[in-house]
């Protein structure tokens, strides 16, 4: 395959066009084009009046080598991207099948491949299927009503599955583990163009059918999906792990265990460092979610006529401030809502999320400031999960259990607001108008100030007074990590810590390739259960 990259057309181009400016950039008739399959596709909108797509392709033809020889284009040369191969199986023994905890992108991935290979794999997750975790978060969105097992943050999928499902990433794989996971995604429902668009989402709605179509994969190959299956404890003996409970009470016996429990399973961190597992505390970030008109987005980034093609703008923002605290945005919603996305009683977090259409007035996004173990006001590995919970008490109090809200210029003058401006709020979840600098440590609120203030110069608007804001923004990353080696082991051996919650991803699409690498390892180590499963 010949590999072209940098090749520019029109936003509003067809694909004939893309087909004769191959051909011309590799000096060849179109005729001669065997196929071309888009690798990358990116929306170059820095010149506003020649918005483009920038394309890498993979063009076959025939006698390759000659062809780019002869283009003399030097962004043309031959393909060398190997796809991604699964380990071939070690040789040692399991006496029972691997116990995945937790079904977010990391267990699913991870318990999808082990499946394919013959692994038989059990998954426990603590709260419900997706179906009805989805009942149960509108229940809670409505009225309030709090499942503490199965809600924005816990149930089958994990923590993006009521999310925009944003799925890029910026942990660079050689294996090519990142592709695989766009391509299990698409082969599970997602739109193929997942594959090679820049910032490839699918949006909750779509997000939930993949989810289950995976569980149904997993149980076809011999897999086990248990739900309502909350890990509550873990027997380890001379420095190994011999299995795990389940809801206090079920023993489950197993020699390799993949702890991907996610960022927000504070209950079970506290187990595991009774246990000593040995862990950290970890910096993370927290901060409010800002919301605005999405056409005051769009205007901004490339104009509603781009709009209507490319879809709604998306926006990353970043400022480093007099008081040497960067604050930056994260997790952007192009017409999306914010949610309340808590998982314990008498503390609230908040979080952005899209349907696959993205047609909701308002964009959003978290705008967060870095906080560090100095910042947590205490000590030990789950210093980090007390200032979070510190902060979502504080905003539960503020809001009365509702999701407390605050306009801009009400936040800087540290008043109550009374009402809104002219920007119409999305939210999911109940509200109440509170002042938000109560609830913040002051460095992070001046931090904000200027950040916003900032952003006002690069996105017009964006300071404007009636913007909406709403808090707490806490569970943007793992305030733990736990130890492993290179074989992704714990010193506790047999427990293979997994995803985001271990500290060692931050998104779908990297806890997912991080769920592969495990499986990997668990291969490389045992034999399958059943030899006669072996699939890509
Ligand atoms: C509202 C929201 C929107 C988001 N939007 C995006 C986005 O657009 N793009 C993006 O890349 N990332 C997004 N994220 C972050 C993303 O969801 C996470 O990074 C990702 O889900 C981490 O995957 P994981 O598998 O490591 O953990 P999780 O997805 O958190 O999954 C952990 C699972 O373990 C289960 N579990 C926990 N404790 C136990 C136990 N003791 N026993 C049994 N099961 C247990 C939980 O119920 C959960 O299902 C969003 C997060 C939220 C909350």
């Amino acid at each position: 395959m010949i590999r072209i990259t940098q090749v520019k057309l029109p936003i509003t181009h067809t694909y004939e066009d893309l087909l004769i400016r191959t051909a011309k950039l590799l000096r060849i008739s179109d005729s001669q084009i065997k196929s071309v399959r888009i690798v990358k596709q990116s929306v170059d909108a820095r010149k506003r009046e020649e918005i483009a797509y920038s394309y890498v392709l993979d063009v076959e033809t025939d006698r390759e080598e000659q062809v780019v020889k002869r283009s003399k284009n030097s962004n043309a040369s031959i393909s060398k991207e190997k796809p991604y191969q699964f380990p071939a199986s070690g040789s040692g023994t399991l006496s029972h099948p691997p116990v995945i905890v937790g079904s977010g992108p990391a267990g699913l991935f991870c318990g999808l491949m082990l499946a394919r290979h013959g692994y038989r794999p059990l998954i426990l997750e603590r709260g419900g299927s997706v179906e009805e975790r989805t009942r149960q978060v509108q229940t809670f969105w409505k009225e309030g009503k709090l499942d503490p097992n199965s809600n924005v943050q816990f149930g089958e999928g994990g923590a993006g599955t009521f999310s925009d499902g944003k799925l890029n990433t910026l942990v660079k794989d050689p294996m090519g583990r990142n592709r695989k996971v766009l391509e299990l995604f698409s082969e599970f429902g997602a739109d193929p163009s997942i594959c090679y668009v820049n910032k490839p989402h699918i949006g909750t709605d779509v997000l939930s059918q993949i989810v289950a179509a995976m569980r149904q994969e997993i149980i076809r190959l011999g897999g086990q999906v248990r739900f309502h299956s909350q890990v509550t404890d873990f027997s380890i003996q001379d420095g190994a792990l011999q299995g795990l409970i389940v809801n206090g009470r079920e023993e489950i016996p197993a020699e390799a265990i993949v702890l991907a429990v996610g960022h927000s399973a504070r209950d079970t961190f506290e187990i595991l460092w009774k246990r000593q597992v040995p862990m950290d505390a970890k910096a993370f970030a927290v901060g409010l979610r800002i919301q605005h008109p999405q056409s005051m987005i769009d205007e901004a980034q490339y104009g509603q006529e781009a709009a209507r093609i490319l879809g709604p703008a998306s926006y990353k923002l970043t400022h480093t401030c007099k008081n040497g605290r960067g604050v930056y945005s994260f997790c952007m919603c192009p017409g999306g809502f914010v949610v309340n996305a808590s998982s314990e009683e008498g503390r609230l977090a908040v979080n952005g999320m899209s349907y696959h259409a993205r047609d909701g007035k308002n964009a959003n996004s978290a705008l967060i400031v870095t906080v560090t173990p100095e910042d947590f006001g205490g000590d030990g590995p789950l210093s980090g999960i007390a200032f979070q919970r510190r902060l979502e008490e504080a905003a539960y109090q503020a809001g009365k259990g509702s999701i407390p809200v605050q306009l801009y210029e009400d936040f800087k003058e540290n008043r109550i607001s009374s009402q809104y401006g002219q920007i119409v709020p999305q939210f999911e979840g109940r509200v109440s108008f509170a002042n938000l600098r109560e609830i913040l440590p002051e460095s992070i609120s001046d931090s904000l100030i200027e950040g916003i203030d900032r952003f006002g110069g690069v996105i017009p608007g964006f300071d404007r007074g009636d913007s909406i804001l709403a808090g707490i923004e806490s569970r943007t990353s793992s305030p733990i990590r736990i130890h492993r080696d290179g074989q992704l082991e714990s010193q506790v051996k047999g427990l293979f810590p997994c995803g985001e919650g271990a500290g060692y991803a931050g998104g779908i699409t990297s806890a997912a390739m991080d769920g592969l690498k495990v499986a990997e390892e668990i291969a490389r180590r045992y034999r399958p259960i059943d030899e006669s499963v072996g699939l890509a």
